[in-house]
């Protein structure tokens, strides 16, 4: 295993551990993949995360072959599927946190109640319709669901955050849980109002440069 792969071996295991860390999975649910030379990675179905190691990571093909006894998570598909239709995206985290799993049990979208909500790409995160855990019918739906963004939640089920990184798709999960309790905050007192599709533009605009510090402020390093 080369020293690169063997990193993104060590920060999938991180980010596993990161989910049940930030309080939005719970047990062995969930899984994580990331993009890497000509397949993915992905975890390893129902091991759960403080027993992991480099090598129970699943080195997985685009055609869904791997190599070796461990048996990848039993969501690949969505995974990879993901990964292969989404050049923009490079790595998918996917939880049962549970505010954004109870609007998904409702089969509700979460609309633009907040402006952070750009940072899952666009206006609303789609609820894609039931469909049984680790099927293609899932995956076709979750395709569907986040057509234009980086998010969607999974009815009867859990969300699914993607982004350029790991850190970044965990960051967005733990976003999406936090715009789902919130919204779930609101309904008791009627439906909230949302921004309009053009504030949500403007912010898009905004997050493309958001939180970048000057490289002189950061000693020449990225911030
Ligand atoms: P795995 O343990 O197979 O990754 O499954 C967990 C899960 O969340 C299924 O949807
Ligand atoms: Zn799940």
């Amino acid at each position: 295993m080369n020293p690169a792969e063997r990193a993104l071996r060590e920060e999938l295991i991180e980010t596993c551990r990161g989910m049940n860390r930030l309080g939005i999975n719970k047990g062995t649910s969930g899984n994580v993949s990331v993009r890497c030379g000509d397949g993915l990675l992905v975890s390893p179905t129902g091991i759960a995360y403080d027993a992991l190691t480099a090598e129970k990571i699943v080195f997985m093909r685009w055609d869904g072959s791997y190599d070796g006894p461990i048996l990848p998570s039993s969501e690949w598909r969505f995974h990879r599927d993901i990964l292969a239709a989404r050049p923009d995206l490079n790595a998918v985290v996917h939880t049962h946190s549970v505010h954004a799993t109870t609007l998904a049990i409702m089969g509700r979208s979460i609309p633009a109640i907040h402006y952070m909500i750009a940072g899952a790409g666009g206006p609303t995160i789609r609820c894609a319709p039931y469909a049984t855990f680790g099927t293609a019918e899932l995956a076709d739906a979750v395709l569907k669901a986040m057509e234009g963004r980086r998010a969607c939640l999974l009815a009867h089920h859990g969300v699914i955050a993607a982004h350029v990184s790991m850190a970044r798709a965990l960051a967005l999960a733990g976003t999406v849980e936090e715009l789902a309790h919130q919204y779930l905050m609101c309904l008791p007192h009627g439906e909230p109002p949302v921004l309009s599709d053009a504030e949500i533009a403007v912010v898009l605009e905004k997050f493309r440069t958001y939180g970048q510090q000057p490289k002189s402020a950061t000693g020449g390093m990225a911030a």
